[in-house]
This record gives C-alpha cells, structure tokens and sequence, in this order.
C-alpha cells in the first residue's frame, strides 16, 4: 500500500504542477498512514532524487528514449505496471493536459474510480471522499471513490507545495509497455513567452480590444511584469490571437496568481477557464459586464485610455 505520483516532465525538466502534486500525494500518504512514492517516464536532466524534499521517498524511473514523449496508452500502460508492483493504492496527477490523457487511460485499465479536477486533500473520515469543481466552477461535489485503487487528478494551483528535507531513493523501472503508436514528427515551439499553464500573472484581451493591431499594449503590459498572454474565444476565432492563448470551458484551464482582463465580457464559458485565478483585475466601459461579478478589483473605463496609464505607472514603479 502506497501512494504514487505521476511526476511530468517536459524536455527532461520537471514540470512546475509535479512540485503541487508530489505535496498533495505526499499528504494524501500521511493521512492515510502509508508512504508516497513518485513515477516519472523519459530521459531526465533535473536531478530527481532531490524530488525527496516533497515528501517522497522513492521515485521510479522508467528512463527509456521511448518515453522522451507523451503517448497516453504508453504511459498508461507503464503506469498501471508500476501501481501492481508497488501495491499503490492512490495514483495521483495533476488534472494538467498530460495528467487529462493519462488518468482516464489509467482508470480504464485498473478500473479505479477517478476524480479529475479535485481541489482538496480527500476526506477518510469515512470512506475515500474527493472534493471537485463542478458546473464551470459554479458548485462543488463531493465524490466518494469505493474502488481498490483510487485516482486523483488533483487542480494545479489547488495545493500549497511544501518542502522539507531529504532526497528520494530513485529506482529504475523496466516496463514491458511497446514502442508509443504516436510517432512525433515535428515540434513547433512558442519560445520567448512564459507558458500559460505554468504563468503566475495573465494578461487577457477580448473583442473590446477592437483588432489584433491594438495587442501591443497587452504584450507590453505581460513583458513589464513578466506575464503569459492570454485571450477569450471570440478573439482567438477571429484569428487576432492564436488559439492556444484561449481560454476558457474550450479552451485552456489557468489558475494564476492574477488575471487580468481587458476588455472581455465574462461569458459562463470564459470564466470556466480563468475562475480559480487568485486575484481577477477587469477592465471593461461597460459597467454591467458580467465580468464584474467575478473581479476583485474592477475598472469601469476604456481599455485604450486606462491600459496606457497602468503601464505607464508599472513603469515607474520598476524604475522607481
Ligand atoms: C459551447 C461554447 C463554448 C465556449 N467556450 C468559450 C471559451 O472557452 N472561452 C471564451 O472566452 N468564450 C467561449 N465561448 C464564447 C463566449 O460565450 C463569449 O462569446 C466570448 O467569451 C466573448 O468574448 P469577448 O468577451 O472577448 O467578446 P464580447 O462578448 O464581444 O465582449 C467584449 C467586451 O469588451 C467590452 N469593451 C468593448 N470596447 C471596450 C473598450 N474600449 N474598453 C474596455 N472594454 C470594452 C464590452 O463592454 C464587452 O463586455 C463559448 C461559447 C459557447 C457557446
């Protein structure tokens, strides 16, 4: 019994979401009595056994080039290897796009009973019960998982990360899993911004930005404070953004620490996306935006005489 933690990579670099997920798994295994334990696939650079400081004492390393890259039913596989030789009975991800493929791949393959979308440690006081968002974030339910095995996939930026000392024992895992059925033939890498799964601070546009020739100022605004860029739907259908920067209930899920908003109305399905955001800043002149209602701080203006003046002022405060 034990509780395993799918820790993702990208490029041999661990992923910021694995810190979160290896500190819930690891409180998961207090609560529960039993030690945690971490499983990463691929070639790595980072030093993985200083992954301990998260509260893992074993790490498995499954480091064949055939896992370098994502194949869900691969990683499934190897996955549900590692479950039946550990005797895991909680496997723990991030519910992130790599964590969205695998965990219901593994679930299907171990019929375990899967939360995706948790947001907090489970309750067992009585049963095996996961706390989740529901309907765009608008209510929560509580699931009870009565299968042997369990699966979380756990919200990133649901969890304090907590570090403490020591380092994990890492251990090489063979896996009789064949070679992946997806074949990469080309990558095309958006290089020079920070990536919007992984920004603390969001600055969005909408159709209230009127075109993608006015997007300077929220590029401006994002490189002052070192922030992704982000969009509603309508825009990136419009093709002024590309559509990896939508986000929204179809597109990407974030949780920064800030989101900022010009110029977006807050439909239902926008908010889906950007809701658990820490601190939400709108933008928009119409004071009945719907986006209002989900703000910490509003204001009722012109993007194009109020983003001026907001990056005028960061400006001086940077040089300040
Ligand atoms: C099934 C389904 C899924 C969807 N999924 C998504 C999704 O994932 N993400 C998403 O974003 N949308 C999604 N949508 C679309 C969503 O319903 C909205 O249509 C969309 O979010 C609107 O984008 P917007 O707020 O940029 O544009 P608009 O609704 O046109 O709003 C523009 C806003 O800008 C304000 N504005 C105008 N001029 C200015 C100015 N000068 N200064 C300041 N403010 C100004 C206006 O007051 C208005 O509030 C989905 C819709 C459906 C039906």
């Amino acid at each position: 019994m034990s509780v395993l933690i799918f820790i993702d990579q990208s490029e041999g670099h661990i992923k910021k979401s694995s810190f979160e997920a290896l500190s819930y798994g690891a409180k998961v295994a207090e609560q529960i009595g039993t030690t945690a334990e971490g499983i990463v696939l691929g070639k790595l650079s980072d030093d993985i056994a200083s992954l301990g400081k998260y509260g893992v004492k074993k790490i498995h390393h499954a480091a064949a080039d055939a896992f370098n890259t994502l194949d869900a039913q691969v990683y499934a596989q190897v996955i549900a290897e590692a479950v039946a030789s550990t005797g895991a009975t909680v496997v723990v991800f991030s519910n992130n796009l790599n964590g969205k493929a695998i965990a219901p791949r593994l679930s299907a393959r171990l019929r375990a009973g899967l939360v995706s979308g948790a947001v907090a440690l489970p309750d067992t006081s009585n049963g095996f019960v996961v706390k989740k968002g529901v309907f765009s974030g608008k209510a929560f339910a509580n699931i009870s998982i009565s299968t042997p095995v369990k699966i979380i996939a756990l919200n990133p930026n649901s969890f304090q990360v907590k570090t403490g000392e020591g380092s994990a024992e890492v251990v090489s895992l063979s896996s009789s899993a064949g070679t992946p059925k997806v074949k990469v033939t080309a990558t095309n890498k958006i290089t020079g911004q920070v990536p919007l799964s992984e920004a603390e601070l969001v600055i969005s546009g909408g159709r209230g930005l009127k075109g993608p020739e006015n997007w300077g100022m929220i590029e401006d605004l994002a490189k002052l404070l070192g922030a992704a860029t982000a969009c509603s739907r309508a825009v990136a259908d419009a093709h002024w953004r590309p559509h990896h920067e939508h986000v929204g209930q179809t597109g990407g899920s974030i949780a920064p620490n800030l989101y900022f908003a010009v110029g977006i109305s807050g439909a239902i399905q926008h908010l889906a996306g950007v809701n658990r955001s820490k601190v939400i800043v709108v933008i928009n002149k119409d004071p009945e935006a719907p986006f209002f209602k989900a703000a910490d701080y509003g204001i009722v203006g012109d993007a194009f005489e109020v983003m001026p003046k907001i990056i005028e002022a960061v400006k001086k405060l940077k040089s300040a």
